[in-house]
């Protein structure tokens, strides 16, 4: 795999030849900054270093995206699969002493080459794995959802709190540059009163046997892993907290989604401004990925609206064309602002946006399960 570091390291006097590249790491300047809990310094100012906890699929794809990184760097790891490690290490320079386990991972408080832990493993280990690193004294960044209900996400934001560290959520949409142009157009009142917004987010599961598929580790079906784009999107495209929720389930093949496996839910969202939302989450259609918002002066679609990218989308003022980004590089020198710069970003990612998300998934399951509309506080 190509990475600007690999590149660097090929040249020789990496350090000087780093110098002459905008945005790219010097390894001199990574070395010999004191190294404390507040990042190190690289040439674009402060350096979040990361330890990824959960070196799966999506651990993988962030780890590759953070080689592009200029203020974020991968430096540990923290895996239940002792054969991963080397291959980590080589691939990505990690050192020894930045290798961990499950059972000796808390010693990692007496690190102080690591600012953060990125938890990236399955939805029911996300509360004990980051309530362990806030306790060992680390930032903590963790994959979505967050947790399996929001009682266990309060109890990790309170951690976090109790801890004296930040809970972030890897809610990589919200720096993505055509999202972002969306909101912006609808906070300057370019969209008119926002009426309604459609979400769909979908598709086909595959292998019965992987963690998703088992309620104990996922702590749910589609809603828990894709149509919480559509739960998180809703407010975010709005731009409100819904007041009311109902949902119905459907479920045509039983036999591949067993109980707790949610197949496919659709759900209505009610927001204090009169707005509605109707969205629907599957795992059973091939490649749903669509949000459209509609306003009474205009309206905005992305389609596809969540995937990896390209994001792609269009307004009543024509094709949207701000620019294709690597989310997860994007994602994680945005985070290294928030954390070592305080940097606000424009939708949240914090502990706080995740504990949101929960409350309506909640609602949504207890929807389902009851035919009642639930109310919320909004
Ligand atoms: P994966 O199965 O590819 O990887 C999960 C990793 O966790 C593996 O390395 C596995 O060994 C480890 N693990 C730790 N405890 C485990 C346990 N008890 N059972 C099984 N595996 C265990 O899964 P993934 O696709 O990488 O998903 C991990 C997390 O990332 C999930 O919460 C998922 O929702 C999230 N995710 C987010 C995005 C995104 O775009 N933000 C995309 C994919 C996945």
């Amino acid at each position: 795999m190509y990475s600007r570091r690999n590149f660097l390291q090929k040249l020789t006097g990496s350090a000087v030849a780093a110098s002459f590249i905008p945005g790219v790491l010097s390894a001199a300047a990574l070395s010999a900054t004191a190294v404390s809990s507040a990042g190190c310094t690289g040439v674009d100012g402060p350096v979040l270093r990361v330890a990824i906890l959960g070196l799966g699929s999506y651990g993988t794809r962030v780890a590759d995206a953070m080689q592009a990184c200029t203020k974020a760097k991968l430096v540990g790891v923290i895996s239940g699969t002792p054969a991963k490690i080397p291959v980590w290490q080589a691939k990505y320079n990690i050192p020894a002493k930045n290798c961990y386990n499950y059972d000796n991972f808390d010693q990692i408080k007496n690190n102080p080459d690591i600012d953060a832990v990125y938890v990236i493993t399955p939805n029911a280990t996300h509360k004990d794995f980051v309530i362990r690193a806030a306790k060992a004294g680390k930032q903590v960044i963790c994959e979505k959802p967050m947790a399996l209900t929001a009682a266990e996400s309060r109890e990790m934001i309170d951690a976090c709190k109790a801890a004296g560290v930040h809970l972030l959520v890897g809610y990589r949409m919200h720096f993505e540059p055509k999202t972002l142009e969306v909101i912006r157009m609808r906070n300057a009142g370019e969209l008119g009163k926002i009426r309604f917004f459609q979400g769909l987010s979908g598709f086909n599961s595959g292998d019965p046997n992987q963690w998703r598929r088992n309620p104990k580790l996922s702590g749910g079906g589609s809603l828990m892993d894709i149509g919480i784009y559509s739960v998180n999107g809703a407010r975010y495209m709005i731009g409100e907290e819904p007041s009311w929720v109902t949902a119905q389930e459907t479920k045509t093949d039983p036999a591949r989604f067993v109980p707790g496996i949610d197949e496919t839910i659709q759900f209505q969202l009610g927001f204090p401004s009169g707005a509605v939302a109707s969205c629907l989450s599957t795992y059973n259609m091939d490649n749903l990925d669509r949000f459209f918002l509609d306003g009474t002066a205009g309206y905005a679609e992305l389609l596809p609206a969540t995937g990896y990218g390209p994001t792609k989308g269009r307004t009543n003022k024509g094709e949207l064309t701000q620019p294709d980004t690597v989310h997860q590089t994007v994602q994680m020198d945005e985070m290294s602002g928030i954390l070592l710069q305080g940097h606000k970003p424009v939708v949240p990612v914090d502990g706080e946006e995740a504990y949101r998300d929960a409350v309506v998934v909640d609602a949504i399951y207890q929807a389902a399960k009851t035919g009642q509309k639930v109310q919320l506080k909004g």
